[in-house]
């Protein structure tokens, strides 16, 4: 087996995107993290993605469905059901070859529950490989300022999967920033000032230096506006259907930095928001967002509310 029939046999399984980092490349990762932790004699990490159809992120685009669009066809079923039939196909037809493969989730850790370490050389259980350095490290993408992970073909969207092989691939070139033009679309189209331009760290793989802002993931787990929290993954949640994703989509496209690309555009009207209380926000003639009154702004007077565009609370 070698790494060109591998990708070809990962393709044949349904994956959209697979790329190869030599295990080498994770010298520098903590045990927290590495997939040597998981898997010592790992000598190569295949990195598989499925994309997430377009079409899934209309009805959140629209505001007009959510759970049976991209709930299921772009997030938990393309990572529970679609992806993970692709990981555990590629993976025995490794074995067939002989080699070990380990599929795993590509799932964040941040909340992730931690058991005890077993001996006192060994991390807690569980140990979750970085998606974002691991896709980068295979060469299939980048991440961007605002902390999505970006490639040619798809842009923001596709999920990922990890399998862990004893054989020694060749592995892909790592591709370094080349999508994101730090435009700031992604934090000027948060309603609550989650992504922090100013608060920014480098992401560095194999020399390739990644500028990431810092996102406040307790505000994303309260966001109304296309931000999902699947359950069984942690507290950071999902953001490429939110305001943000979306916004940064919408840019890629328009640029010209996606290669999957469509007859119409994928922003069709002014997108909509919510405020913190879930009440539409709406642009007023100096361009500033303001609630749009359903209902509370009728009581005049002291205990009134109201949330600014930045996500500040204030009270009359
Ligand atoms: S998920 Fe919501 S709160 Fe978080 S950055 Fe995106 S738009 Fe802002
Ligand atoms: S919206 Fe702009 S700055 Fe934000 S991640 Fe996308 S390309 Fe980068």
């Amino acid at each position: 087996m070698n790494a060109a029939e591998l990708k070809a046999k990962a393709r044949a399984c349904g994956a959209d995107l697979v790329g190869i980092a030599p295990v080498a490349r994770f010298r520098d990762v903590p045990p927290e993290r590495n997939p040597a932790s998981i898997f010592p004699e790992c000598r190569s990490v295949i990195v598989l993605a499925r994309r997430i159809c377009r079409g899934s992120l209309r009805g959140v685009e629209e505001g007009t469905n959510f759970g049976s669009t991209y709930q299921c066809f772009g997030y938990t079923w393309v990572e529970d059901n679609f992806l993970s039939q692709t990981s555990y196909d590629l993976s025995l037809w490794i074995e067939e070859q002989g080699a070990e493969a380990v599929p795993l989730f590509a799932y964040n850790e941040a909340g992730m529950p931690k058991g005890v370490p077993v001996a006192p050389d060994k991390p807690a259980p569980n140990v979750y490989i970085d998606p974002r350095y691991a896709v980068a490290s295979a060469g299939l993408g980048e991440v961007g300022l605002g902390g999505f992970i970006l490639t040619p073909e798809f842009g923001t969207r596709q999920r990922f999967a990890f399998i862990l092989t004893d054989a020694e691939l060749e592995g892909d070139r790592v591709r370094g920033k080349t999508l994101c033009g730090d435009c700031g679309g992604c934090a000027a189209a948060c309603p609550y000032g989650a992504i922090h331009l100013d608060r920014v760290q480098s992401l560095d793989v194999e020399g390739a230096a990644m500028p990431v802002a810092q996102i406040d993931v307790g505000l994303c787990a309260a966001c109304p506006n296309g931000a999902f929290l699947a359950a069984g993954r942690g507290k950071e949640p999902d953001r490429i259907a939110a305001a943000c994703g979306r916004e940064c989509l919408v840019r890629l496209e328009s640029a010209g930095k996606v290669t999957n690309t469509f007859e119409n555009k994928f922003r069709k009207r002014a997108p909509w928001q919510l405020d913190a209380f879930k009440r539409p926000m709406m642009r007023d003639a100096s361009g500033a967002l303001t609630a749009v009154d359903v209902g509370c702004g009728k009581f005049s007077g002291t205990g009134v509310v109201s949330v600014h565009a930045t996500g500040q609370v204030f009270s009359k």
